[in-house]
């Protein structure tokens, strides 16, 4: 599904990605923990591309794509791979002007040309996918940052995308609101959805996540099952970042 090659990505003189390799088979949900700083958002948005990786290769759904090789990409191959992804942020992702069900649709009209009426209705199947089928006429402001975020993630799964990247997707919404996105989440990887979640939430990375990477000054350090980096592993930089939560 998705294949990330000796990834990296400098911003200015200093290297945030020095090397990553990762593969991503269909259905899978894959977690990266790590220490703030170590590059998980820089990863999260290379796949995505909108960062531009400095050298390596991405290859996701048949889509392939080499970096660094001196040649400038064309925006209408960069799009194309980009469509591939659905991206959700930590929070103010929505068109603040815009209705819950009018930012669903968002995509389906610019990017994929369907028309309203099309659009609208399959805006308010997924807003109902999300529990939100009540909410489609409320504005963001309207909306707790819960139900935000799960706009957000049916805005996402409007365009269909072979791969969902979670950027925190939770840790700027207040502790009795994280359930729910979770719960929404978790109810996609069930579904087969295949998930990139950057997150904190350690209890949500064990019980849903097949695998878990750890990073670490742009690299990946260690990696397996939940059960591995959580009770296993003896490396002593994740043993220490996971103190931090017991
Ligand atoms: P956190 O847990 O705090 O979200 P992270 O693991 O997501 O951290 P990144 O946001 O990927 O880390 O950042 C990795 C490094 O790259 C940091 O040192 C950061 O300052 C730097 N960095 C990220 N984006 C940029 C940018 N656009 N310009 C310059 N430096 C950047
Ligand atoms: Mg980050």
């Amino acid at each position: 599904m998705l294949t990330i090659s000796q990834l990296r990505k400098s911003f200015g003189t200093t290297e945030v990605l020095r090397g990553i390799d990762l593969h991503v088979a269909k259905g899978q949900t894959t977690i990266v923990i790590g220490p703030s700083g170590s590059g998980k958002s820089t990863l999260l948005n290379c796949v995505n591309l909108l960062e531009i990786p400095d050298a390596g290769r991405l290859e996701l759904d048949g889509l392939e794509m080499g970096f660094g090789d001196g040649g400038k990409k064309r925006i209408r191959e960069l799009t194309r791979f980009r469509q591939k992804t659905g991206m959700v942020f930590q929070s103010h992702q929505l068109f603040p002007h815009r209705t819950a069900l009018e930012n669903v649709m968002e995509g389906l009209i610019v990017v994929k040309r369907w028309n309203r009426s099309d659009a609208a209705q399959r805006g308010k199947a997924l807003l109902a996918k999300v529990g939100l089928g009540e909410f489609a006429d409320r504005y963001p402001a309207q909306l707790s940052g819960g139900q935000q975020q799960r706009v957000g993630i049916a805005r996402a799964l409007a365009m269909e995308p072979a791969i969902l990247l979670f950027d925190e997707p939770t840790s700027a919404l207040d502790p009795e609101l994280v359930g729910e996105v979770l719960l929404v989440m978790k109810e996609l990887t069930r579904e087969g959805m295949t998930l990139i979640v950057a997150t904190h939430e350690m209890n949500f990375a064990r019980e849903v996540g097949d695998r878990v990477i750890f990073m670490e000054n742009g690299m990946i350090s260690d990696e397996g099952t939940p059960e591995y980096i959580f009770e296993g592993s003896r490396n002593e930089r994740v043993r220490q970042f996971l103190s931090r939560f017991d």
